[in-house]
């Protein structure tokens, strides 16, 4: 049996007194690479951000490996790639490798004394994308792609059961998004990560996939990718969001 790393429980989330997600299910097992599709303003980066731990839902509840999860803190255990910031245009000055630390910064917190030379856990982690020769490179001198390796890598050297992405190749050139959907699918199945993805991309990572859900506020479809391909591509297109498709 496959591990429950996530159970959403009925989760309303309001701005204010404007709605986000209402009465939200969802699961997420262990070894699940699962598309959020929606379209803009459904709620899919706010539904994020409560896994994530950062927004505290109005009603319902979280589980996390079958435990009411009672705080809402980040979680160590799920790593967080975002659409690529605008902060990293050229002339920004972390190198690399810093940016790689500083996503340790958690972890010397909690242990103290790091397992690893910081050195080897770097390169460890740059070496998973295969951006270990731009180490010393200015994040800022990378293309859109190379910079999203680079966070997945600072996701990766906390050892995280979960990756997390926000629309993660917004700012990749079209013809890298394939080869970093299938860097997504090498850690998904080499490494056993779990993998939930909002994108607007459904073709491209397609046969990548396990489940997919759909969402407007509410969950209209949660399931495994083979029933999804079922539905009619009328009813399909509903979600795939703003993005591609013509
Ligand atoms: P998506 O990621 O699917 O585009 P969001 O989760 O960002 O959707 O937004 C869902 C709804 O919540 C939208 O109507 C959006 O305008 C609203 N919203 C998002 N963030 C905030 C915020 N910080 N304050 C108020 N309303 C917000
Ligand atoms: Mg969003």
């Amino acid at each position: 049996m496959k591990q429950t790393l996530l159970q959403l429980n009925d989760i309303s989330f309001a701005y204010e007194q404007r709605k986000a997600l209402d009465h939200i299910s969802l699961q997420v097992n262990e070894g699940d690479f699962l598309a959020l599709l929606g379209p803009n303003g459904s709620g899919k980066s706010t539904l994020l951000k409560i896994i994530l731990g950062l927004l505290k839902p109005t009603s319902g509840e979280v589980v996390l490996f079958d435990e009411p999860a009672k705080q809402f803190k980040h979680r160590e255990w799920i790593g967080y790639v975002s659409q690529k910031s605008n902060a990293f245009n050229s002339g920004f000055p972390a190198t690399v490798f810093e940016v790689v630390r500083s996503g340790l910064t958690k972890k010397v917190g909690l242990f103290k004394r790091l397992p690893k030379n910081v050195h080897t856990l770097v390169d460890e982690a740059l070496e998973a994308v295969g951006m270990l020769a731009f180490k010393s490179r200015s994040i800022g001198a990378l293309s859109g792609g190379q910079q999203q390796r680079v966070f997945i890598a600072r996701a990766l050297i906390s050892e995280p059961k979960m990756l997390v992405l926000d629309e993660p190749t917004v700012g990749i050139d079209h013809e890298n998004v394939q080869a970093f959907y299938d860097l997504l699918a090498h850690l998904n199945q080499q490494r056993g990560i779990t993998m939930l993805l909002v994108t607007h991309d459904v073709d491209v990572v397609s046969s990548h996939i396990t489940h997919v859900a759909c969402l407007n506020q509410t969950i209209h479809f949660h399931g495994y990718k083979n029933e999804f391909d079922e539905m009619s591509q009328e009813a399909r297109d509903v979600w795939y969001g703003h993005a591609v498709r013509k």
